[in-house]
């Protein structure tokens, strides 16, 4: 019986499976969405990129205002001396 559960598993695992980050249940790699909860890992990867893209223009902002002008201001600096 235990032998009989795990040759199904192995069977059942031969499939390209995924874990589901959210319910940990194993699902089909190619499946768009969780059969068990409805997890879209797409929707995952899509925010993860925007986060991407926010934490870009977050290190733009950082170079406009705060390295510019800091190198502005060390050259103003030096320029007075
Ligand atoms: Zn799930």
């Amino acid at each position: 019986m235990q032998r009989a559960a795990g040759e199904f598993y192995d069977g059942f695992m031969a499939a390209p499976m995924k874990q589901c980050p959210r319910c940990a249940e194993m699902v089909l790699a190619e499946a768009v969405a969780c059969r068990f909860c409805g997890y879209d890992p797409a929707e995952i990867e899509r925010a993860q990129r925007a986060e991407a893209v926010a934490n870009d223009r977050w290190v733009t902002l950082l170079l406009i205002f705060v390295v510019i002008p800091a190198a502005v201001l060390a050259g103003w600096l030096l320029f007075l001396r």
